[in-house]
């Protein structure tokens, strides 16, 4: 399992001299996975068994994900493009069970898709899993609906996955769109993020599911994470 964002920020100055900072373009999402970096290690130090030896999640931060300056096919995913070619010549590419983007994610009008058929189980596993937070009142808000379960197929956004996609990789990207206000303006920077939003969308990761899968998680507290059960998923086919 890949879990990637890009770390670079699109090199945009105002006439005051300002620099662009990608708030939401990629800075929380990146935050978000060194987060979950933090949460796995734990899982993995309380997992046993076959099933945890069997997962093997790396997280990416991709550079070059910006265009230098229109987007193109050769202007931009500089990183990613590099990525999926130097797999592909490994033959490490058949080895990913799923491919998880996240992007542009932070600001309070963020909404996820469900884009690829290939991976409607992983997505339509964290749409209920917002359900049963919202259930619990555990959201913030209980009127949005951060993952939207109506299916997006086709609608694709260009981004890091693309070249992974190309080449047949089972892709579940969680960009917002449509992409939020701030996007490639001044105003993405840190005070405009959404604190109450971002942390929903991070308890759908982190926080528990009320029917935990039988798997050796005993003495690992009453929750698992979503991300866990995406692993144990296993299967997109
Ligand atoms: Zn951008």
């Amino acid at each position: 399992m890949v879990l990637a964002s890009h770390y670079d920020s699109k090199n945009i100055t105002d006439r005051n001299g300002r620099e662009f900072i990608g708030a939401t373009d990629s800075a929380v999402p990146c935050a978000i996975l060194l987060d979950l970096a933090i949460q796995l290690n734990c899982l993995f130090e309380k997992a046993q068994g076959e099933k945890a030896r069997d997962i093997t999640p790396q997280i990416v931060f991709f550079d070059g994900e910006e265009a230098y300056n229109t987007w193109s096919a050769t202007d931009s995913i500089y990183g990613a493009r590099h990525l999926a070619q130097k797999w592909e010549q490994e033959n490490k590419l058949q080895d990913i069970d799923i491919f998880v983007l996240l992007d542009l994610i932070g600001t309070s009008d963020v909404q996820f898709h469900n884009f690829f058929p290939q991976t409607s189980n992983a997505f339509e596993l964290l749409a209920r899993k917002e359900q049963h937070l919202k259930k619990d009142k555990l959201l913030s808000d209980n009127n949005r609906i951060l993952f939207n379960t109506h299916p997006y197929y086709g609608g694709g956004i260009e981004d890091d996955h693309i070249p992974f996609l190309h080449r047949n990789v089972p892709i579940l990207h969680l960009i917002s769109a449509p992409f939020p206000s701030v996007w490639h303006r001044m105003s993405d920077d840190a005070a405009h993020i959404d604190y109450h939003t971002t942390e929903d969308f991070n308890k759908v990761f982190r926080v528990a599911e009320e029917k935990k899968r039988n798997y050796d998680m005993k003495g690992g507290g009453e929750s698992t994470k979503a991300i866990w059960e995406i692993f144990q998923l296993n299967l997109f086919i």
